[in-house]
This record gives C-alpha cells, structure tokens and sequence, in this order.
C-alpha cells in the first residue's frame, strides 16, 4: 500500500474577474500539476475528458448557493476528471454551503492537507478508503470506477519506460534492456486498451 498521492494541489489567489468559470481552466490545470483533484488522475491520456467543478455546488435541493457573482470564484473551482466530476454532481451532506462534511458524510476540499490523509492506494493502483469520511467520498465519487486504476499503471508504466530507454541510449547493445524495454511497451499497450473499454 502507498500513499494516495505526493502533493497537495494549492489554488494560487487568483482575483482576476472572468466572464466564466471555464476562463480558469489553465490556471487550474497548473495548480492542480495537471491531476484531478479528487482521483488524482494524470490528464496525460486524457485531458479532453477533464473539467471543472465547482466544490461548493451550484445548488442543492433547489437552494441556491452559487451567485452569478460567486460561480466564477477561484476558491471554489477544482479541476476535475469527467468521471469524478459527473459523480459528484450537486451533492453536499447540508443545508449550509459553508458546512461540506458532517458526521463523516461529505466533502474536503482536495487543495487541503488532510484530504489524502482519507484515501491509500493498493499495490494494484486501486484507490482504498482509509477513514468513514473517506468511504463517504469515495462512494459518492465513484472512485472505485476502473479508469483510476487503469490510468495509474499506466503513469508507472511510462515512468519505467522513460528510465528504461534513458539506459538503452547509453548501452544499445544491452539485449536485457532491449527485452525489458519490449515487455514494458506491451503491459503499456495493454493497459491504453483497457483504458479505451472504460
Ligand atoms: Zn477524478
């Protein structure tokens, strides 16, 4: 088991008036190092598939809680994977757009620490709750979908790939590597494949 992710995503304080929240789209892709916030997916493979989302939702059960005025706030954007964004949708734990999580039901924001502290991930790449808050989410965002698994092999695979051809370049004649470097390229192959079948 490892740690769901390396680095906290931070907002910069972004003030800058737009005319949509869409208009924040490459200034969240920077903060959030190119991951989805609450899967942490790399848009590498993907990234018409990432969108953004608003943490505290527009409205629930009716009630307003976005203004015209608040909808493009920085503070609240999250960049976010289609399939973790389209899960989330309006659904908060209150009443209250301030309160996000009570009784371990709800959210926390992915750009605070303590929002990786509810997740680990399996040898396998499988996310794994690790606190009932953290179950909440993980239900609620369908984490358990297969594309999060699928795309972080694909992250290490393509991380071994990059060291392995680093070390062919300077030994060309090492058949080893040569092998290595194939059987990596074809476990990459099969993992793009399934990702095409979710
Ligand atoms: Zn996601």
């Amino acid at each position: 088991m490892s740690n769901f992710r390396e680095h906290t995503p931070k907002r910069r304080n972004i003030i800058k008036k737009v005319n949509s929240h869409g208009e924040h789209r490459k200034d969240l892709k920077t903060d959030y190092k190119d991951r989805c916030g609450y899967c942490n997916d790399l848009d590498n493979w993907r990234s018409i598939w990432f969108e953004i989302d608003h943490f505290i939702p527009q409205k629930r059960n009716k009630k307003q809680f976005l203004t015209i005025k608040t909808i493009t706030d920085y503070t609240n954007l999250v960049y976010s994977c289609r399939s973790c964004n389209n899960a989330k949708r309006n659904k908060w734990p209150s009443n209250d757009e301030k309160v996000p999580n009570i009784n371990n039901e709800g959210f926390i924001d992915p750009c605070e620490d303590e929002y990786k502290d509810q997740f680990n991930r399996l040898k396998n790449g499988r996310i794994k709750p690790n606190t009932d808050l953290g179950e909440w989410m993980y239900n609620a965002m369908k984490l358990y979908n297969p594309q999060h698994e699928i795309l972080w092999n694909i992250e290490q695979v393509h991380i071994l790939i990059i060291e392995i051809r680093d070390l062919v370049a300077k030994s060309p004649d090492d058949i080893d590597l040569m092998k290595r470097l194939i059987i990596l390229y074809n476990t990459y192959d099969d993992y793009i494949q399934k990702l095409f079948k979710h």
